[in-house]
């Protein structure tokens, strides 16, 4: 039986799905105590915890080890909450198998390695598990998808996708920049695949975690993993980002919870009507565009009758000029005015350099 092409096995989950627990596993009584309190809130159906932690640099908390798994086994047994733990070899997934671990998740700074992602899909062929696939460290959206195809090859179709935040080089008040795009480039690519979204990482402060999560529903991410500690301040790994399980129940219900369609009729007409005026206008763009690539390419032809260049940079300052000061004018981000004309003056430039290309005299 295949699982792909729909999402019937992620529907066992109440929606949004929460995923909780500690950053890492710490000692048998941090672990358990804070899985009984986060089996008390309602939609926390994983919990969640690092064992072999990878850390930036060493000499840091690198996890508990193998050991913690026995822990997570008691979790299971006494809260009834499913397991998942990072796996960054073959040799951890062997051991997750072993202790019963009912999720393995694939950090960030593993997705950005083929060769470890094809090494834990190997060994996890033939295996019935969900795996949780984080971003790649980096923006990119090939690596994310890659990743998730390597399992899919093996036969794993239970595959969650975790947005966590890319880095990046400017300082942002973000841990980890989301950068929301390409989550919703993977839902558009992969629609069958749930994408949940990790606030923690994102964050990196747990003052920031709510307009994070709330941003990440927004969107229709399908649920949450947020780090919780039972005792935040003395985490040995992450503390400034985690919260206690009263914090977390507390966000929870702060969050406001949306959903893709309305049951209201009033709503959905008047959405209807909106979404008429914007179909109209989207045409008319490209009416418009129409019309202005011909007459760019009546220019084209000019030029290369009169053996004038393609590119006029002063031309072009002129044009970019008057649009970003009519869209200011019009309350548009500049930005955006920018980047779209870019790409329309791209175009114009090829259809030029194609008119100049073609043979002379060519009716
Ligand atoms: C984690 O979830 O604790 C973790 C290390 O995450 P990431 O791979 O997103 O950095
Ligand atoms: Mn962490």
């Amino acid at each position: 039986m295949s699982d792909k092409g729909n999402k019937d096995w992620f529907s066992k989950f109440k929606k949004p799905l929460i995923v909780a627990g500690p950053c890492s596993a710490e000692s048998e009584e941090q672990v358990l105590a804070t899985a009984k309190e986060l089996a008390k809130i309602d939609h926390v159906q994983i919990f969640r915890a690092g064992i072999w932690k990878p850390r930036t640099r060493p000499n840091s908390f690198e996890g508990v080890g193998a050991i913690g798994l026995q822990w997570l086994k008691k979790v299971k047994e006494q809260t009834g909450l499913l397991t998942a733990v990072e796996a960054a070899n073959a040799q951890h997934v062997e051991e997750c198998l072993k202790a019963g671990i009912d999720i393995i998740w694939i950090g960030a700074r593993t997705t950005v390695n083929p060769f470890t992602v094809q090494e834990i899909a190997d060994a996890l062929k033939g295996v019935d598990i969900t795996v949780m696939v984080k971003n790649p460290i980096n923006p990119d959206l090939q690596l994310w998808l890659g990743a998730i195809e390597r399992l899919n090859n093996v036969g794993i179709e239970k595959v969650i996708a975790v947005h966590r935040g890319f880095s990046s080089l400017s300082q942002t008040k973000f841990r980890n920049s989301p950068n929301w795009q390409i989550p919703i480039e993977l839902k558009i690519q992969m629609p069958h695949i749930p994408v949940i979204c990790d606030p923690s990482h994102i964050a990196g402060k747990h003052e920031l975690l709510l307009s994070v999560a709330q941003e990440a529903l927004d969107l229709d991410m399908d649920g949450l993993m947020i780090e919780t500690h039972i005792d935040p301040i003395n985490a040995k790994s992450d503390a400034q980002q985690q919260i206690t399980p009263l914090k977390l129940k507390e966000l929870l219900s702060q969050l406001v919870y949306r959903s893709p369609v309305s049951g209201n009729v009033e709503f959905s007409n008047r959405l209807e009507q909106l979404r008429k005026r914007i179909d109209k206008i989207d045409l008319d763009i490209v009416d418009i565009l129409a019309a202005r690539m011909q007459l760019v390419e009546e220019i084209g032809l000019y030029k290369k009758e009169n053996n004038v260049t393609i590119l006029q940079l002063e031309r072009w300052n002129t044009v970019l000029k008057n649009i970003l000061v009519q869209s200011e004018n019009l309350g548009m981000q500049k930005e955006f005015s920018k980047k779209l004309y870019q790409l329309v003056h791209e175009e114009s430039i090829r259809i030029q350099t194609e008119i100049m290309n073609q043979e002379l005299h060519k009716k």
